[in-house]
């Protein structure tokens, strides 16, 4: 993970503070997946039939359990914000103490997810006064732990299952960056709430699921025609794509996606909004 942030910061010194700023979160995010053993989702309530009306795994069986270690994760993430994150380090430090009295019970957020989610980041900035920008940074890095760990063997099983949408399959959010491998033209989208990767053809938006009146569109700077933005007239969706990639193994999508920041700046310029709002492209 180190080497990979390297190298793309080497690629993209523009993007350097704001990967220097993320990396301790996605030391201890790869860290936790790593290390954590959760039993995974239960993949025997996944239905085929429910998957093809685009009812994503996470409705059809729990992601999330009272049991799972929140506070060590809860603990670990808020000490890596604190890292990251010099202003919110005093909030860091609150959040990871408070988790750690038991005061604040990160299941809260999630016992009802999503609609959870917003609720107890509400409660817990007005209760113990941290700032909503910390809280927002430690519930999307939790989700995403959990949700990955959880998540094994499920993007597998359900590979063939006729999964046809542009949001993803397991946790129903949109993607962040897609990429359209170098052999095999198809155009792969990731997701960076839970990591997954899915197929999804290169002929409709996954945004909206229509064709663009104009044509598919892909925007691009200077020389670089490997890192696009694909974009949709319809509407007004913005996508960013890594064409014809060949060292599929060797990267981590979120950090190749931060490395691209500059591309977020302009699509929002030219007045299109991300297809997939989240901590590092909104402005
Ligand atoms: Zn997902
Ligand atoms: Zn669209």
């Amino acid at each position: 993970m180190e080497r990979v942030i390297d190298d793309v910061i080497g690629k993209n010194p523009h993007s350097k503070d704001l990967i220097t700023a993320f990396k301790p979160l996605f030391l201890v995010r790869e860290r936790l997946i790593d290390e954590l053993k959760l039993k995974p989702a239960d993949r025997s309530r996944i239905d085929a039939e429910r998957l093809r009306q685009g009812i994503p795994c996470i409705e059809q069986t729990p992601f999330f359990s009272k049991d799972d270690p929140w506070e060590q994760i809860g603990c670990a993430v808020a000490s890596a914000i604190g890292e990251g994150f010099p202003a919110l380090a005093e909030d860091a430090a609150k959040l990871g103490k408070e988790i750690e009295a038991g005061a604040l019970r990160l299941f809260d957020a999630f016992e009802g997810y999503p609609a959870s989610v917003a609720a107890a980041a509400d409660r817990w900035a007005a209760d113990a006064d941290i700032k909503p920008q910390a809280i927002g940074l430690m519930l999307s890095a939790v989700t995403r732990i959990i949700l990955q760990v959880r998540s094994n063997g499920i993007g597998d099983h359900i590979e063939n299952m006729g999964w046809d949408r542009g949001t993803c399959p397991i946790c129903g959010a949109h993607p962040t960056i897609s990429v359209i491998r170098e052999k095999i033209t198809q155009r792969w989208l990731h997701c960076s709430r839970c990591g997954h990767e899915w197929r999804f053809t290169r002929m409709l938006c996954p945004g909206c699921g229509k064709e663009s009146p104009s044509g598919i569109d892909y925007f691009y700077v200077d020389d670089r025609k490997q890192e696009t933005a694909f974009t949709c007239d319809a509407c007004k969706r913005y996508l960013i794509t890594l064409n014809h990639i060949s060292d599929l193994g060797d990267t981590d999508r979120d950090v190749t996606a931060m490395g691209l920041i500059h591309l977020d700046l302009i699509m929002q310029e030219k007045g299109f909004t991300p297809m997939m709002r989240c901590e590092w492209n909104t402005f």
